[in-house]
């Protein structure tokens, strides 16, 4: 075994995935950072008697499991995301092993009572840097949402962060999660153990760009509501509740099903307009790269005088 497959397989906890009879088909589904990975992971598996078939799908998160390839094999291991309830779908967490740097993180973030938000690669370890971080003078809190780690968020889930807290150190990597953090009023601070960067993170630009995409989508005519048939993704009742309300002002709106919600798949469509109701980083970190804005039911609803204001779409 080379040095890159030991280090892989190290990573993994494949005692659930042991359980299984040998000689059961396994469907082997993984994010694109890990694909690279598949043939060790599948070569390893093979060995250990069970056959395998590897999914090609994309694999955003816990909402994106490959159903199609679970009707053809025993079991589809989920590998990379926490668990959610799905009948012979076993997830297997991989767990980033990393280190904080406290030194530098006491120079940027001088509040002192914060919260720890993070994704499951990175929250699995939050215990520890929780204590590590108190002897260093801060009141850490670790919420519980309704994900399996304390401080655990994803982009459509920040439960973990309800709380009293000054600000919050988000431990990861990109801004989408710290801007949907900022995007709830909280100040937030994104620390990546990766590159050993810390910065403050602000939602006002991000807030600006929302604000004009909602006010363009007034004037417009021909909406179509997204509907994604991922199965943590699917929200009909989202759907009708946009339609019901463009239908009132007078729009001319229907709804759009697909499984991946992509610029080139609305491409030959005659819609001004859209309104996501799958995962919100359609909206908010990708909408750039569609044709026609992509507004959130939230911003539909500030935009034909719902509500006062835009209120974030996820779950907090
Ligand atoms: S819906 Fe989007 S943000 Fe939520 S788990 Fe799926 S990929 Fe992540």
């Amino acid at each position: 075994m080379g040095s890159k497959s030991s280090t892989i397989l190290d990573r993994i906890d494949f005692s659930k995935i042991f359980e299984i009879e040998k000689g059961k088909v396994l469907g082997l589904q993984l994010p694109d950072g890990l694909k690279y990975w598949a043939r060790e992971i599948a070569k390893f598996l093979e060995e250990k008697g069970y056959e395998v078939i590897i999914s090609a799908s994309p694999t955003y998160g816990s909402c994106d499991v490959d159903l199609n390839l679970l009707k053809h094999v025993d079991y589809l291991i989920h590998l990379a995301h926490s668990s959610t309830k799905f009948e012979r779908v076993i997830f297997v967490p991989y767990f980033y092993e990393y280190h904080i740097d406290v030194e530098l993180i006491k120079k940027t973030v001088k509040e002192r009572k914060i919260a720890l938000a993070g994704t499951a690669n990175y929250a699995w370890k939050f215990g520890e840097v929780a204590e590590e971080l108190e002897k260093s003078g801060y009141d850490v809190f670790l919420g519980k949402g309704d994900l399996e780690f304390e401080g655990q968020i994803l982009g459509c889930n920040f439960t973990s962060l309800r709380g009293e807290y000054e600000a919050v150190l988000f431990i990861g990597d990109g801004l989408f999660h710290p801007l949907g953090i900022a995007f709830l009023g909280k100040k937030v601070y994104r620390y990546s153990p990766l590159s050993g960067e810390i910065e403050e993170v602000k939602a006002d630009e991000f807030k600006k760009e929302r604000y004009k995409i909602a006010t363009k989508a007034i004037h417009c005519e021909k909406f179509g509501i997204l509907v994604s048939s991922k199965p943590g993704q699917i929200n009909l009742k989202k759907a009708r509740e946009a339609l019901k309300i463009l239908k009132e002002k007078g729009k001319e709106a229907f709804i759009i099903f697909c499984d991946e919600i992509t610029p080139e798949k609305l491409r030959n469509f005659d819609f001004d307009c859209y309104v996501n109701t799958a995962c919100p980083r359609i909206a908010y970190d990708d909408w750039k790269k569609f044709d026609k804005p992509i507004i959130t039911l939230p911003e539909l609803k500030f935009a034909f005088g719902i509500e006062r204001d835009i209120l974030p779409d996820f779950k907090y």
